[in-house]
């Protein structure tokens, strides 16, 4: 007999000795909407057969697409020869310099300078003050002292 799922209205052949004289759920194979379908005649009740397997045809289970094999990923081309191991000079974080020390710092600095200039001005004092006893004592410092003027 033809059956049809009343939800989705997919008609089967079912042949009648499956559903038996008792009405039999099914199921259906597309939407999976169960029924009791309802033969024609409506015989007495009867025992239900236990022999009776399910009425519903066998699913045609339709191939399912077998999901391709995952291909192990390539290896990695090297498109370019990889990067030289150039160490490469470490970015400092540049910090902030701090207002004790460098401030002395600074004076440090200024007094070595100042050290420097005095030592300078005061040796060429000195130069100028004893040139005579310095040509007299180390004859190539006549061409200094007259290239200054001071001979
Ligand atoms: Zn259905």
């Amino acid at each position: 007999m033809r059956i049809v799922c009343p939800s989705c209205q997919a008609t089967y052949e079912v042949p009648e000795k499956l559903l038996g004289d008792a009405p039999r759920k099914v199921r259906c194979a597309r939407c999976g909407d169960a029924w009791v379908p309802t033969p024609a005649p409506s015989p007495p009740a009867a025992p239900p057969q236990p022999s009776a397997a399910v009425a519903s045809p066998p699913p045609p289970d339709p191939p399912e697409p077998e999901p391709e094999p995952e291909l192990p990923p390539p290896p990695p081309v090297l498109a370019e020869p990889p990067p030289s191991v150039v160490p490469r000079p470490e970015l400092k974080l540049a910090s902030p310099p701090a207002p004790g020390p460098g401030k002395g710092l600074v004076l440090l600095a200024a007094l070595a300078w100042t050290a420097s200039l005095a030592l300078l001005v005061g040796g060429g004092w000195a130069a100028v003050a004893w040139r005579t006893e310095i040509m007299a004592l180390w004859a190539p410092s006549r061409r200094v002292f007259a290239l200054l003027g001071l001979a």
